[in-house]
């Protein structure tokens, strides 16, 4: 009967084709049940392990997460007693903190999420109010964030990886492992080498039930280095470059307010043109950057790639009578690069006939730290970013590999405006959608020096924009 089919059908989209698990209640997270219908019908399915796995954590998370019998009675444990000598019923855990702006924290977040699959580690969220309300509570009749109570929302007295990496130095491997061990994964050029992509080391982590992981960086191609993870993580992910994709649209759901502001600016604005562009400006280095170098920038790599068509001039005739409408969705700290595109194409004839309307949501001047309406924005602008056809970001944003990455779109990046030269190409096309892992490890696993992984691994290349990152392709 067609209508069951239908019926079925539905819902198989709804649930995005098994990524996500059914039974929650769709008045509390509107987003997670209808960003469907603002997506094109997706090509990249989940495998049925990933699905598999994401039940099982889900399993996981209802046994052992925040008010529940093994809750309690772990946490106990791990918190009164300085070593494990857990009797191995106990449950483990992963508690993430974040650290620097929303993007960093979005693609982080997605990769501590798969090492706690991996691990069989329980994901717990330290979000301070700057975090609150921006997400739907990911894992049915639970909760992620880490409760008030808990003494982990400081890690005072938390030993700490180094000391792990010391002992490993000395290769006691005898001593006794922590109960809860805070591990900062914020990786910078100058910190030592982690060895975090190690077996060795993943071997002593294992054995610590409480894990603190407070990190900024993509760190996915690290686990597909990680030998002892290589079966199941191959098996999870056959098509390496949507391991965000999934990760991402399993995980964040924007919540109710964001879901209300993101439909919104869509309806209001975008829905009725044939095409979105997406153009995401982040600005580095304001301090030796001109507004006019980037103007010149965007619309180098837009009308060399005819992304955007040229304006008719003197010289030219509008010859092709195209009534294709595109919105350009602007999204910038600064009012400058919205307000310049919108002067140029307002009321002007383009050579192809297309008509074009430039929007930019909002202009926050600068990066805010603690402040959730600011979040709230970003958030809002890298999901709507995600709903263009055609997408073009800056060189080494996390905000635009947000954007990149659930849209499963290869973005067009373009170049560092100061490393510019005159005859070069203002952008390039990406090869993924994939987020890029920015301080890959440095060293094989017994200490020699390793110029760069992507020639280990087949499936990892060095970034586009960034010569020592990697990421999956
Ligand atoms: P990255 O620094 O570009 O890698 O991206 P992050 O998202 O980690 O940090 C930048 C932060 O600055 C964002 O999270 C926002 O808070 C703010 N920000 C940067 N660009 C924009 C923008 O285009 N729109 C909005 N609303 N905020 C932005």
């Amino acid at each position: 009967n067609s209508s069951s089919s239908d019926s079925i059908h539905d819902d198989q989209e709804k649930l995005l084709d098994g990524l996500l698990a059914s039974g929650f209640d769709e008045a509390s997270c509107i987003s997670r049940l209808q960003s469907h219908l603002y997506r094109k019908v997706s090509p990249h399915k989940p495998s049925r392990y990933l699905i598999s796995k994401l039940r099982n954590y889900e399993e996981l998370h209802r046994r052992c997460g925040p008010n529940t019998i093994a809750y309690n009675k772990s946490m106990a444990y791990i918190e009164n007693s300085k070593n494990n000598n857990g009797d191995g019923t106990m449950c483990k855990y992963l508690v993430f903190s974040p650290a620097n702006g929303l993007g960093n924290r979005i693609i982080s977040m997605a990769a501590t999420f798969l090492y706690a699959i991996l691990t069989n580690r329980v994901l717990l969220v330290r979000f301070g109010e700057d975090m609150h309300g921006l997400f739907c509570e990911p894992f049915l009749n639970s909760t992620w964030t880490l409760p008030n109570n808990s003494p982990f929302w400081n890690q005072e007295h938390v030993e700490t990886y180094d000391t792990i990496l010391d002992k490993d130095k000395a290769n006691n491997s005898k001593h006794d492992s922590p109960s809860a061990l805070f591990l900062n994964h914020q990786f910078t050029k100058g910190n030592p080498e982690k060895f975090f992509h190690c077996d060795h080391i993943q071997d002593l982590l294992r054995n610590v039930p409480l894990l603190i992981l407070q990190t900024d960086q993509y760190f996915v191609p690290s686990l597909f280095m990680i030998q002892s993870f290589n079966l199941e993580i191959n098996k999870m992910f056959p098509q390496k470059d949507t391991v965000f994709y999934h990760l991402a649209h399993y995980l964040y759901h924007p919540s109710n307010e964001a879901w209300r502001q993101i439909t919104t600016f869509y309806q209001t604005y975008l829905a009725k043109f044939d095409e979105i562009i997406g153009i995401q400006i982040r600005v580095f280095r304001p301090d030796i950057t001109s507004n006019q170098a980037i103007i010149d920038l965007v619309l180098n790599c837009t009308i060399e790639n005819k992304l955007l068509p040229k304006l008719v001039t003197q010289n030219s005739v509008s010859y092709i009578q195209n009534h294709t409408r595109k919105a350009i969705l602007v999204t910038s700290l600064s009012p400058n690069y919205g307000e310049n595109l919108r002067a140029m194409y307002q009321n002007k004839q383009s050579i192809s006939g297309e008509v074009i309307e430039v929007y930019q949501p909002s202009h926050e001047e600068k990066q805010k730290f603690g402040d959730n309406m600011h979040n709230m924005k970003a958030w809002t602008e890298m999901y709507l970013l995600s709903l263009s056809d055609i997408l073009v970001t800056s060189s080494l944003s996390t905000f635009g590999y947000v954007a990149q990455g659930f849209g499963g779109l290869k973005p067009w990046i373009l170049v560092k405006p100061h490393k510019k030269k005159p005859n070069s190409a203002a952008c390039k096309q990406d090869f993924s959608s994939e987020p890029c892992f920015h301080y890959p490890p440095m060293h094989e696993c017994n200490g020699k020096f390793q110029k760069h992984f992507s020639s280990s691994f087949p499936y990892l290349w060095e970034c586009k924009d960034s010569h020592s990152g990697v990421k999956l392709i």
